[in-house]
């Protein structure tokens, strides 16, 4: 369990205004003290994360955010981060304190809704006294069946434990694995992984290593190889692989020395699917072929990681925008848990392959720039757009005649 990513447990967000039992009941539900509880509104600055078990579901992250009415100076920061964690929400469990309802919880609801957060309201500090009327009488008007918990009391905990175990078991959605639909026991399978200086000393980045992880799974059969020993790596077999993976940034060298019937696609594009909507991230990666002089390009990366030389986002994407389309863009970025709220504006927006996120916030990203009108493709079908490759790397994806529909985005129409 302690072993599981975060981007591969559903996060459940705590959020309420200060002093609500947000962190008594964090500590309640995770069994450790794992934020500090104080009587002190804004004792929680920051959001804490906390990996944990939930049974019989499995593996969850826990996150306990700062208090939502916080009028210190810091306030305002503290309630953009708690937002930027409720986008990455599976569920959000909304406590509301004793004899209180108010904006903070009606504007928190009415914009969970808007986003299609699911949300479970809670009643609680309920050893403390009972909720405001007009809470009870507004959740019932939306639907919404309020549980009475007290971090003090095991009856209110576990109906608790139970109810967010019955949702996740129904509703959490079920993860895909990078290769699913993709690759059979028996298989050949060619991972083409140059090693250049952005690359981590000594092991090999995540999307690599569960790729890795997945054939040896599946008992197939992986052959690892630079990009300059690919023509080697396929001479050396009998017969051709049936798949060929590799960097997007080696694609257009793999796409030349790859055999056109063995299928090639990118860790990149099997991330973009298995975090997110690929068929989005394909009709976003076409406006990167359609680009005019100074329009303004977003590229997201979701960690933060010194840039080299070499670099991916802030060095060969922005160069190779530029070089395609034969004009000047002017290049924005953003990390982590910073992707903007309003997009408008913007012609393009390039997404990583997200391997820290969950597939929730990442989906939310695309929903922002979709209702924006901003493209959205992700580094691997950007990169295969650019190449005039797009087509060759969502070829082998069993939803391929879904994902090769050339749909305009509406940005550009
Ligand atoms: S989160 Fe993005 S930038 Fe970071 S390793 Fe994963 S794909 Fe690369």
């Amino acid at each position: 369990m302690q072993h599981t990513p975060n981007s591969m447990r559903p996060h459940i967000v705590l959020t309420g205004r200060c002093n609500a039992g947000k962190s008594a009941l964090m500590n309640a539900l995770t069994r450790r003290e794992t934020s500090l509880v104080a009587d002190t509104p804004g004792t929680t600055t920051d959001p804490v994360r906390r990996g944990m078990e939930w049974r019989p579901f499995g593996p969850v992250l826990m996150i306990d955010t700062a208090g939502l009415e916080d009028n210190s100076p810091l306030g305002g920061k503290r309630a953009g981060r708690t937002w930027k964690a409720l986008e990455s929400a599976d569920l959000v469990l909304l406590l509301i304190p004793p004899g209180v309802w108010g904006r903070a919880e009606q504007d928190l609801l009415a914009t969970c809704r808007r986003r299609g957060l699911p949300v479970l309201p809670l009643f609680s500090q309920a050893d403390r006294g009972g909720p405001d009327p007009s809470a009870v009488g507004e959740l019932a008007a939306q639907c919404l069946q309020p549980l009475a918990v007290s971090s003090r009391r095991p009856e209110g905990l576990e109906k608790l434990r139970q109810e967010v175990a019955d949702f996740l078991l129904a509703r959490a959605p079920r993860q895909l694995s990078p290769l699913e639909g993709l690759v059979q026991a028996g298989d050949r399978v060619v991972l083409v992984m140059p090693q250049d200086s952005a690359a981590p000393a000594g092991r090999l980045i995540m999307p690599q290593a569960r790729v890795l992880r997945e054939l040896l799974d599946r008992r197939a059969l992986a052959l690892s190889t630079d990009t300059a020993d690919l023509p080697a790596a396929l001479d050396c077999m009998r017969e051709p692989p049936q798949l060929v993976l590799c960097d997007s940034q080696a694609l257009a060298s793999v796409a030349r020395d790859t055999p056109a019937g063995v299928p090639l696609s990118t860790f990149s594009v099997l991330f973009a699917r298995l975090q997110g909507d690929l068929a989005g991230f394909a009709r976003g990666a076409r406006a990167a072929r359609r680009l005019r002089e100074g329009d303004r390009v977003l590229i997201a990366e979701a960690c933060a990681h010194h840039p080299t030389e070499e670099d991916i986002a802030r060095v060969k994407l922005p160069r190779w925008l530029e070089e395609c389309n034969g004009v000047r863009l002017r290049f924005e970025h953003c990390r982590g848990h910073d992707f903007p709220a309003d997009p408008a504006g913007l012609a393009l927006a390039v997404h990583c392959g997200a391997c820290t996120l969950n597939p929730a916030e990442l989906r939310r990203r695309q929903a922002i720039c979709e209702e924006a009108r901003v493209p959205l493709g992700n580094f691997g079908t950007v990169i295969a757009a650019l190449h005039g490759l797009l087509e060759r790397v969502l070829a082998p994806f069993p939803e391929s005649g879904t994902l090769l529909e050339d749909q305009v985005p509406q940005a550009l129409v």
